[in-house]
C-alpha cells in the first residue's frame, strides 16, 4: 500500500483548468452549442429514439483517469444533446411540461458559478430565493408572514405542504411522537381526479395511502363538494379525524379546476387545512381573464406550483407557499449546534431555508427564476398562458369539427383529450388511440401523451409551451388522421 504523503513534498493541484484560455475557448463553444440548439428548436423532429450508439456510448465503466473536459465536452455534443425529451419543440404536447428559454441558460451558468448552497447563511443568493417567493406571495394574495419555499417541484412543494398540515392539525405532538393511525386515523381529501404526488405525500409522511379520501368529481370533472360533506361528516361518526383537503387549480388530466372558494368554506367550518396544488394552473393567475376562475386559491393554507410547467424555467424548479410562516417553521426547525445562527457574519440571517423544509443542502434553483420573472416580467407570462389557451380552444374546435374525431370531456384550461374514431373503425379503440400516440412521437410530427377519461383511452394534448403557434394545431390533427388512416381495414 502506498503511503498517504503528508509533508511539504506533497503535490497539490486543483481541479481547475492548467490552461484558462483553452477552457475559455471550449467554454465559449459550449455556449454557442447551447443557443443554437434553442434557437433551432423547432427545426428538428419532436423526439426521435436515441440510437444504440449513444447508449453504448453512456454504459462506459467508471472513468478512473482523467478524460478532460474536450473529451467530454464531445460526448456530450455527440450522444446527449442530439436525443432530449424534445420540450423544446412547438409540438411537444405529452405530460405537462414547460419550454424553457433562452435566458435560462445565462442563468444556469451564473448559478454553477457561484456554487452557491442556500441552506442558509448570509449572502446574496439567499436574498434572491426571498424575492422570488415575496413576488409569488404578492400573486397569490397571501399575507406578509406566509413563508415559502423553491423545490424541484410540485411533488416535493406538496410533501412539505402535507407535512406542514399534519403538523398543524395533529392532537399530539407528531414531530417527537410520530404518527399514530390508530382508532382515530388523520384522514384528508382529494378528488379522484387529483394527481398522484398527493398520495405519495400521504405514503411518504407516514398517514398511509388509506388516509387519501378520493371524492367523486361531476360530470366537469371537478370535485363534487357535496359528496365532500357527506364523506366528512361519515368519517367523523367513524371516529376518524379529517385534517385536510386537497384542491386542484387545474387537474393533470383534463385541466379541471376545482371550486377552490367552497373548499375554502368547507376547510374553514371544518377545522381543515387547505392546500392546492396549482402545479400547473396557478399560474393562470398571471392573466386578467383567467384568474377569476381560481378564486378562493387566496384563502389556502398552503399552495404547490410549479415554475417549470407555464412559467417556463428551466427544469427543474417548483415553489410551497405557506400561509402562516410560523406554522411552517414549527413542522421543519431542528436545533443542531453546528446549525446554530450567529448574530453577524456569514453564519446569519436565521431562520434559514433549512429550517423550512427537508434539504439542508440546497442549490441556487432561485437565480433562473428570478432571471426568468425579470426577463419577460409576470404579465407577458400570462399573456403566453392566455395564448395556449385559446390554442387548445381551437383545438377542441377542429376536433368537435370532424366526424373522424370525438373529444373526451371538456377542454377548460390547456388541455385537449380526443380519440380517433371514424365510423365503423375495427378493432381495439384503446389499443388504436395509443398506437397513434405512439406513432406521432416516433414520426418527429408531434408528441402528445395518453390518459384514460372515464376508462376510454385518450390522445391527450397539453399545451404548456410558449414556442407553440395556432397553425400546430392544424399541424397536428392532419397528423393524427394520417397516422389513423393506418388503422382502417
Ligand atoms: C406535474 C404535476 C404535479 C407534479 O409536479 P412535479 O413538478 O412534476 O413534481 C402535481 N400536480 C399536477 C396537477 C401536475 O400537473
Amino acid at each position: 500500500m502506498r503511503e498517504l504523503k503528508t509533508g511539504a513534498d506533497r503535490v497539490e493541484t486543483s481541479l481547475d483548468p492548467t490552461d484558462w484560455p483553452e477552457f475559455r475557448a471550449l467554454a465559449h463553444r459550449m455556449l454557442d452549442s447551447a443557443l443554437d440548439h434553442l434557437e433551432g428548436a423547432a427545426d428538428r423532429p419532436v423526439w426521435r429514439p436515441t440510437p444504440q450508439s449513444a447508449r453504448d456510448a453512456l454504459r462506459a465503466p467508471p472513468p478512473m483517469e482523467p478524460e478532460g473536459a474536450a473529451r467530454a465536452a464531445e460526448d456530450l455534443l455527440a450522444h446527449v444533446l442530439p436525443y432530449p425529451t424534445g420540450n423544446t419543440h412547438p409540438r411537444f404536447f405529452g405530460w405537462v411540461h414547460g419550454t424553457g428559454t433562452p435566458g435560462g441558460i445565462v442563468a444556469d451558468i451564473m448559478a454553477a458559478a457561484m456554487n452557491a448552497n442556500l441552506g442558509g447563511r448570509d449572502h446574496a443568493p439567499i436574498l434572491v430565493e426571498k424575492q422570488v417567493i415575496e413576488w409569488m406571495r404578492r400573486i397569490f394574495g397571501f399575507p406578509e408572514n406566509a413563508s415559502g419555499l423553491i423545490l424541484s417541484g410540485t411533488s416535493m412543494a406538496t410533501l412539505i405542504a402535507v407535512i406542514a398540515a399534519r403538523k398543524a392539525k395533529a392532537p399530539h405532538d407528531v414531530r417527537r411522537a410520530g404518527v399514530r393511525q390508530g382508532a382515530n386515523p388523520m384522514v384528508g381529501y382529494t378528488s379522484s381526479e387529483a394527481h398522484s404526488c398527493i398520495a405519495k405525500a400521504f405514503d411518504q409522511c407516514g398517514l398511509g395511502l388509506d388516509a387519501l379520501r378520493r371524492v367523486p368529481v361531476r360530470a366537469d370533472l371537478t370535485m363534487d363538494v357535496g359528496a365532500l360533506r357527506a364523506m366528512i361528516a361519515e368519517d367523523r361518526a367513524a371516529g376518524a379525524l379529517p385534517f385536510a383537503v386537497i384542491g386542484a387549480a387545474a387537474t393533470v388530466n383534463t385541466g379541471a379546476t376545482d371550486d377552490l372558494d367552497a373548499l375554502a368554506d368547507i376547510a374553514a367550518e371544518e377545522n381543515l387545512w387547505f392546500h392546492v396544488d396549482g402545479a400547473f394552473g396557478a399560474v393562470a393567475a398571471l392573466s386578467d381573464e383567467l384568474r377569476p376562475r381560481l378564486r378562493g386559491i387566496e384563502r389556502a393554507d398552503s399552495i404547490a406550483f410549479d415554475f417549470h410547467k407555464w412559467m417556463h424555467v428551466q427544469y427543474d424548479a417548483g415553489c410551497v407557499l405557506i400561509r402562516d410562516g410560523e406554522a411552517h417553521l414549527s413542522a421543519f426547525a431542528h436545533g443542531a449546534e453546528y446549525l446554530t445562527g450567529l448574530p453577524r457574519g456569514l453564519g446569519g440571517g436565521k431562520p434559514w431555508f433549512s429550517d423550512y423544509g427537508i434539504e439542508l443542502s440546497r442549490g441556487f434553483r432561485a437565480l433562473k427564476v428570478w432571471f426568468a420573472l425579470k426577463e419577460h416580467g409576470l404579465r407577458r407570462i400570462g399573456e403566453k398562458v392566455e395564448d395556449n389557451v385559446a390554442q387548445a380552444a381551437y383545438l377542441a374546435r377542429l376536433v368537435d369539427a370532424h366526424q373522424d374525431l370525438e373529444r373526451l370531456g371538456p377542454a377548460p384550461l390547456n388541455i385537449v383529450c380526443f380519440r380517433y374514431a371514424p365510423d365503423g373503425l375495427a378493432g381495439d379503440l384503446d389499443a388504436i388511440q395509443r398506437e397513434i400516440v405512439m406513432d406521432l412521437q416516433e414520426s418527429g410530427a408531434a408528441a402528445p401523451s395518453t390518459t384514460t377519461i372515464r376508462g376510454r383511452a385518450a390522445i391527450r394534448i397539453n399545451i404548456t409551451n410558449h414556442r407553440t403557434k395556432m397553425a400546430d394545431m392544424d399541424v397536428l390533427v392532419a397528423a393524427v388522421l394520417e397516422m389513423g388512416a393506418r388503422y382502417r381495414a
